[in-house]
C-alpha cells in the first residue's frame, strides 16, 4: 500500500507528466491520503458483489481503492484531459470502465444496467463541491436503484444533509434526504489531506436508501412543495411562510384553520417541524383541495 506521501507525489508526476492545470470551476480537489481513502471504501463496505459507481474519479486514488475490493466499478468524469490518464492507469483492469460525461446528464440507469451479477449498486464519491445538492438531489427523485451513497462533501452540506429539527442547519434539503435514506455522518476530512487545498472542511456521509420513505404521502411532489415553502423564509411562521405560497387560493384564517386540523401550532416555523409534521400538514392541505376541486393545487403562486 502507497503511503501519503506517495500518493500526494503520485498526482504531483502525474500533473506534472500530463502538464494538467487542475480546474477550480470543476471542483478539482485531489485527495491524497490513503488512510482517508481506506477508511471511505470501507465505511461503504465495499465488496465483489457491490457494483460501484464513482462520480469524479480524478486521477483515480479512490478508484484504485475500489477497484482492490474486486468491485466493478464504473468511474464517470466530466474533465476530457483526464480520460487517457485514467485510461492508461487502469489499463489492464477489466473490472474498471471510465466514462467520460456530466454526471448531471448522463443516462445514469443506462450506464447502472450495464453491471452484471451485482447483488447491490453503490455509488461513492469525492463529490465536486459545485455539484453536490443538484447530484444528490437528482440522484433520489430519481430512484435510481443505488443501495447506498458514500459521498465525501463540504463539512457544512454534511451538517445539513443529518440536521435534526430546531437546528440552524436543518432546512429542506434535511428533509428531502432524510425522507429518501438513512443519513448518517460518517467522519469528517481536514482540508490538508487534499491537492490543492480547499478553503473547508469536508466529511463523509452515508446515504443508506430506505426501501420505502420515511413518512407516507399521497403525493409527494406536494410534500416538498410545502416544505420548501415552509423554509423559504425561515423567520416567518408557518402560516405566513405558507401564505406567501397559497394567497390566490387559501386566506390566512384558512391556513391557520388547516394547520391547527394538522395539529400544528400556527405561530410555529418550519424549523420546528419534523417530518412526520409535514406529511400531516401536507395530507390535511391535500385533503382539502381535493374537496374543494375548483381551488386546483396549480392555483397556488409558484
Ligand atoms: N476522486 C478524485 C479524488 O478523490 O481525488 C477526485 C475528486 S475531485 C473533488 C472531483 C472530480 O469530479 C474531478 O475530477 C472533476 O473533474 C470531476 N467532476 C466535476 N464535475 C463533474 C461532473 N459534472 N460529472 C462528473 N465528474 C465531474
Amino acid at each position: 500500500m502507497m503511503n501519503r506521501l506517495a500518493i500526494s507525489e503520485q498526482t504531483r508526476r502525474l500533473l506534472a507528466k500530463y502538464n494538467l492545470q487542475l480546474k477550480k470551476r470543476f471542483g478539482q480537489n485531489f485527495l491524497t491520503d490513503p488512510h482517508i481513502l481506506e477508511k471511505i471504501v470501507t465505511a461503504a463496505q465495499i465488496h465483489p458483489e457491490v457494483g460501484v459507481i464513482e462520480i469524479g474519479p480524478g486521477l483515480g486514488a479512490l478508484t484504485e481503492k475500489l477497484a482492490e475490493r474486486g468491485s466493478p466499478v464504473i468511474a464517470i468524469e466530466l474533465d476530457q484531459r483526464l480520460i487517457p490518464i485514467l485510461n492508461e492507469l487502469f489499463q489492464g483492469q477489466p473490472n474498471v470502465t471510465i466514462i467520460q460525461g456530466d454526471a448531471l446528464k448522463v443516462d445514469m440507469l443506462e450506464i447502472i444496467n450495464r453491471f452484471q451479477d451485482v447483488q447491490e449498486i453503490y455509488l461513492v464519491a469525492n463529490l465536486p463541491y459545485y455539484i453536490t445538492s443538484p447530484l444528490l438531489i437528482h440522484l433520489l427523485q430519481n430512484r435510481f436503484p443505488f443501495k447506498r451513497l458514500m459521498v465525501m462533501v463540504q463539512k457544512e452540506v454534511a451538517d445539513r444533509l443529518t440536521a435534526h429539527p430546531n437546528t440552524k442547519e436543518y432546512g429542506s434539503l434535511s428533509v428531502f434526504a432524510q425522507y429518501f435514506a438513512k443519513v448518517e455522518q460518517v467522519f469528517t476530512v481536514p482540508r490538508h489531506v487534499f491537492v490543492p487545498r480547499p478553503n473547508v472542511e469536508s466529511a463523509v456521509v452515508r446515504l443508506d436508501i430506505r426501501d420505502r420513505p420515511s413518512v407516507q404521502v399521497t403525493k409527494e411532489s406536494f410534500f416538498f412543495q410545502i416544505v420548501r415553502a415552509s423554509f423559504a423564509k425561515r423567520r416567518k411562521t408557518l402560516v405566513n411562510a405558507l401564505y406567501a405560497v397559497f394567497s390566490s387560493t387559501l386566506s390566512k384564517d384558512k391556513i391557520t384553520e388547516l394547520l391547527c386540523a394538522a395539529q400544528i401550532e400556527p405561530k410555529r416555523r418550519g424549523e420546528t417541524c419534523s417530518l412526520e409534521e409535514f406529511a400531516k400538514i401536507t395530507e390535511v392541505f391535500s385533503d382539502y383541495f381535493s374537496s374543494n376541486r375548483h381551488l386546483q393545487l396549480g392555483g397556488w403562486k409558484k
